[in-house]
């Protein structure tokens, strides 16, 4: 059994996960799609590559909405919990690699936070 490095849930609590492996990396995203997804500025995420998130979701709340409209030409799938209406995580491809950009936010404290506390500093102040 391995402990899981992040642990995570929507804002009602109905889907939780955790992440057994580091981030490859947390990014801010500008575009359309990410400003209206996220009701703000910007979307700040991190980054996994690869099927390394276990989620549990008893009453089956995660529901998606897929982008066709891309610059890359491949969709995005955007997930989010139907219940609270959080947005949780977006899949997409890479070459043939399957990436999942995770909301930072509903990471518990820990390693992202920490990184991330320095990049939030940094806006609110720009
Ligand atoms: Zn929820
Ligand atoms: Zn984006």
């Amino acid at each position: 059994m391995t402990t899981p490095l992040y642990i995570g849930a929507c804002l009602c609590g109905g889907v939780s996960f955790t992440m057994m492996a580091e981030p490859s990396g947390i990014n801010n995203c500008f575009c359309t799609d990410c400003r209206k997804n996220a009701g703000g500025p910007m979307q700040t995420n991190a980054e996994w590559a690869g099927d390394v998130m276990q989620i549990t979701d008893a009453d089956k709340l995660v529901t998606t909405y897929i982008i066709t409209d891309t610059a890359s030409g491949r969709p995005k799938i955007k997930c989010f919990c139907k219940r609270c209406g959080c947005t949780l995580w977006t899949l997409y491809e890479k070459g043939d690699m399957v990436f999942r950009n995770v909301r930072v936010g509903l990471i518990e404290d820990g390693y992202v936070h920490a990184r991330l506390s320095s990049a939030v500093l940094h806006f609110g102040a720009g």
